[in-house]
Parts: C-alpha cells; sequence; structure tokens
C-alpha cells in the first residue's frame, strides 16, 4: 500500500486533513496515551502505523477504531528496545507504505523500586525500553525522513525526566537521556527540515497510572495543582501540535502536566 507523494514541505494547519499523504508510526501504540496519539494523528489525515509489543488485539482494535472513524492504520509487532526488530520493522514500513513522516517515540515501561533495591534488570529493562528504544528507531526512521526533505520526531519524556521521583531511579534516568537526546538531534536535524521535540506529560490516565497503589495515587493528587491526571487525549493534542504546527520549535519539551513541575 504506497501511500500518495506528500510535498517536502510543512503541513498546512488549517487544512481539515494536514496530515493527508503522510505516514506516523507511533511506538507503543496499542492502549495509553499511544493509542490516543495514533486516533489523534489519524483524525489528522495520517496513516498510522501502530506498534506494541504483546497487545495484538489491542493494537488491532486502534486500527479498527481508526478505520470507523474513515482513517487509516496498519499495525507492527516489534520490540523497540531490540534494534534488529526495530530494522525488520522499519524494513516492512518502507515496503508496505513506501516513506516514513513522523515518529513519535511513545513506548515505555515501569519497574519502580527505590534505589537501594533496585536490581540491575530493572535498570537495564528501563534504560533500554525507554531510552535505548529512542535512539533505535531515530537510527531507522531518520533516513526515510531525509528522503522526504521533511520530518517530525516527536518523544514522550515525562516530568519525571525534569524532576526525579521516589522509586524511579531508572525511569527518571532514562526519560533525562530523552531530553538531551532530543535537543542534540534537534541541533543536528534542523538543517534538513526535521524537528525533534519533547512533549512531558504529568500523570496520565493509563494502566501505568492504574497500577499505582491508592494510597499513593491520593498523595500524587495533592500534588497536582490542578488535582487531577490528565487524560491521554491531552497528551495526544501535544503531540499533534508539534506534528502540524510547530514549524519553528525544535529541541524543545512541552510540558502536559497540571502544573506538577513548573520549571523551565
Ligand atoms: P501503557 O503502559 O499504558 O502502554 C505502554 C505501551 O508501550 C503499550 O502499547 C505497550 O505495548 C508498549 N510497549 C511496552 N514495551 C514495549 C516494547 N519493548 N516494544 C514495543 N512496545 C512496547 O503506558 P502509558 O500510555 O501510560 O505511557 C506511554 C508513554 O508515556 C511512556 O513512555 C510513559 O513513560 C510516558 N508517560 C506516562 C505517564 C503516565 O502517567 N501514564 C506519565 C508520563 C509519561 P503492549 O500493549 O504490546 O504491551
Amino acid at each position: 500500500m504506497e501511500t500518495k507523494r506528500a510535498p517536502a514541505t510543512a503541513p498546512d494547519p488549517t487544512h481539515p486533513k494536514p496530515l493527508l499523504g503522510r505516514v506516523a508510526i507511533v511506538t507503543g501504540g496499542s492502549r495509553g496515551i499511544g493509542s490516543s496519539i495514533a486516533r489523534e494523528l489519524a483524525a489528522s489525515g495520517a496513516t498510522v502505523v501502530v506498534n506494541y509489543i504483546r497487545g495484538s488485539e489491542a493494537a488491532a482494535g486502534v486500527v479498527a477504531q481508526i478505520e470507523a472513524a474513515g482513517g487509516s492504520a496498519g499495525t507492527e509487532a516489534g520490540d523497540v528496545s531490540n534494534y534488529e526488530q526495530v530494522g525488520e520493522m522499519f524494513g516492512r514500513i518502507k515496503e508496505r507504505y513506501g516513506r516514513l513522516d513522523v515518529l513519535v517515540n511513545n513506548a515505555g515501561i515501569l519497574r519502580d523500586r527505590t534505589y537501594k533495591k533496585m536490581s540491575i534488570t530493572d535498570w537495564h529493562e528501563v534504560i533500554d525500553t525507554n531510552l535505548g528504544s529512542v535512539m533505535n528507531c531515530c537510527h531507522l526512521a531518520v533516513p526515510m525522513l531525509l528522503d522526504n526533505g521533511w520530518g517530525r520526531i516527536i518523544n514522550i519524556s515525562s516530568f519525571v525526566g525534569q524532576m526525579g521521583n521516589f522509586g524511579q531511579a531508572n525511569y527518571s534516568a532514562a526519560k533525562a537521556g530523552i531530553l538531551g537526546f532530543t535537543k542534540t538531534l534537534a541541533i543536528e536535524l534542523a538543517r534538513f527540515n526535521i524537528t525533534v521535540n519533547a512533549v512531558c506529560p504529568g500523570f496520565v490516565e493509563t494502566e501505568m497510572w492504574k497500577s499505582v497503589p491508592e494510597n499513593i495515587q491520593e498523595k500524587i493528587l495533592e500534588r497536582i495543582p490542578m488535582h487531577r491526571v490528565a487524560k491521554p487525549e491531552e497528551i495526544a493534542r501535544g503531540v499533534r501540535f508539534f506534528a502540524i504546527e510547530g514549524d519553528y520549535m525544535t529541541g524543545q519539551s512541552l510540558n502536559i502536566n497540571g502544573g506538577i513541575y513548573m520549571g523551565w
């Protein structure tokens, strides 16, 4: 399925489907924030590749929702922490769609433990999945974006990468790493019409949030000035902004966090 050629120019944000003719991949698009991002980009006209690792049914469900709304999407299994699997996945994307315009690095996991209890396995799993995946996917995607003369990379970091968080030494290191990586890639790729930005969510109502014990959830809500967690769609709208409207923005972080972190 080769998509129609899109011009090597930025999409027109006033167009009802500004991403028509362009292809986007959302890693970890099968549920939570990723599935909202997939739906949001598809609603803007992009053909969306929904990546997942285990949730084939959930990923197929996201594709069905997108198609029912008149959009276009497909699924791609692949462990984004594994460079070989990512290589095979991007090979299939090239063959199937012929192009790639937008990469959203969203896949992530938690292995929360206080530092004293954190094992080396807890460390490596989180670093490889949450940070290594960003390198893996960018490494394979950038040549395809360069082919287009236009591209958008949007990395999902976290406020935890900006301020740290109890029990999350591995996660905060990975998310902070994403921010440094984002800035450097932004500097190197700007001349090629490729922007690289990060979205830093606060707490978001997904399975990741539901896995937090209720007494801890209550304590967290007390720390959020807006006194609620975000809806996944609120994060997806930030991603849409970088993909479609943020032409003169690169190397930036967009904080969508209810005020829990206000640094800049
Ligand atoms: P979920 O746990 O709801 O979903 C995680 C997604 O990542 C799933 O689609 C899962 O696929 C996929 N995934 C996990 N490991 C891999 C892998 N190795 N290869 C490919 N896909 C993988 O997460 P959220 O939606 O809550 O989080 C999404 C992103 O947002 C993460 O990067 C997270 O760190 C970040 N974030 C989340 C916050 C929150 O409060 N929820 C706050 C701040 C940031 P499958 O279904 O196949 O398992």
